[in-house]
C-alpha cells in the first residue's frame, strides 16, 4: 500500500521549495490536497511526480511546482472569490478552495467538468461553482473577481478576463505561441495593467472565442 501522505510531503520537500515555492499557506494546501484523487485510476502511483499527467480528452494536470507557483502568484489570504479557467481533472481548482472563500471554474468538455465536479464532492469541497461554457469569455454573472487563474495556454491576454477583474486584482495565464509559453502575472491599476513576466511553460491550448482557434 503506497503512502499518499508521505508522497506529498515529498513532493513539497524536494519539488516545492527547492524551486523556491515559499508561501507557507500554498505549500499547507500542496501537502494536504489529494492530487491522487483527481487522476485516473491507472495513473494514481505516479500522481505525486515531477510532471504534467493525462487525464483524458487529450489534456493534463500540471505538474505540481506549476499548480504551486501560480496559485502563489495570486497571493490570496482568504477572502477571495476566485476565477479558474480550465478545470480539467478539478485539482487546481481544490487547491484554490483551500486558500480562498469560493472559487468559481469554467471548463469547455463536459466530460471532464462532470468528472471534476464528482471528485471535488467527494472529498467534500463544498466551495467550488463550476460552469461548461467557453471560458475566454469568463464568468460574467459572478464578476468581478479578486484573482483570475488560467491554466490553459492563450495566445494574447483575453480581455474579457481583465474586464472581470478588481483593480488591484491578479490574473496568472500563459501567453505565447502554440507549443510554449511565458507565465504572466497582470495586476490591474486605475490606469490599465501591469504586466510581470514569471517562468517559461507549456500548457494545453486554451481554445476559444478569445484563445485559439478550434
Ligand atoms: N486546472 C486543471 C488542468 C487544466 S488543463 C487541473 O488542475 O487539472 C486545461 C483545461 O482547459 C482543459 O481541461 C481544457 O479542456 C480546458 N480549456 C481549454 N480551453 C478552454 C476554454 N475556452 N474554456 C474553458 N476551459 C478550456
Amino acid at each position: 500500500m503506497i503512502d499518499f501522505d508521505k508522497e506529498r510531503r515529498l513532493m513539497v520537500e524536494e519539488q516545492l521549495i527547492p524551486r523556491g515555492i515559499r508561501n507557507p499557506r500554498v505549500l499547507d494546501a500542496m501537502r494536504k490536497v489529494q492530487r491522487h484523487e483527481f487522476m485516473p485510476e491507472a495513473l494514481r502511483l505516479q500522481a505525486y511526480g515531477d510532471h504534467a499527467m493525462p487525464i483524458g480528452e487529450g489534456q493534463t494536470i500540471s505538474q505540481p511546482y506549476i499548480v504551486a507557483l501560480m496559485t502563489e502568484l495570486l497571493g490570496l489570504k482568504g477572502p477571495e472569490r476566485v476565477l479558474e479557467i480550465g478545470t480539467g481533472s478539478g485539482y487546481q481548482a481544490a487547491v484554490l478552495a483551500e486558500l480562498c472563500q469560493k472559487v468559481y471554474t469554467v471548463e469547455r468538455v463536459k466530460t471532464l467538468a462532470d468528472k471534476a465536479r464528482q471528485n471535488l464532492d467527494r472529498l467534500g469541497y463544498r466551495n467550488v461553482a463550476m460552469k461548461v461554457f467557453d471560458g475566454t469569455y469568463g464568468w460574467k454573472d459572478m464578476a468581478p473577481f479578486d484573482a483570475i487563474i488560467v491554466t490553459a495556454a492563450s495566445p494574447s491576454v483575453p480581455q474579457p478576463l481583465v474586464e472581470q477583474l478588481k483593480e488591484g486584482g491578479v490574473l496568472v495565464v500563459p501567453v505565447g505561441e502554440r507549443m510554449s509559453q511565458e507565465l504572466l502575472s497582470i495586476v490591474k491599476t486605475s490606469t490599465g495593467i501591469r504586466t510581470e513576466r514569471s517562468i517559461p511553460c507549456v500548457f494545453v491550448p486554451l481554445i476559444g472565442n478569445h484563445g485559439w482557434k478550434e
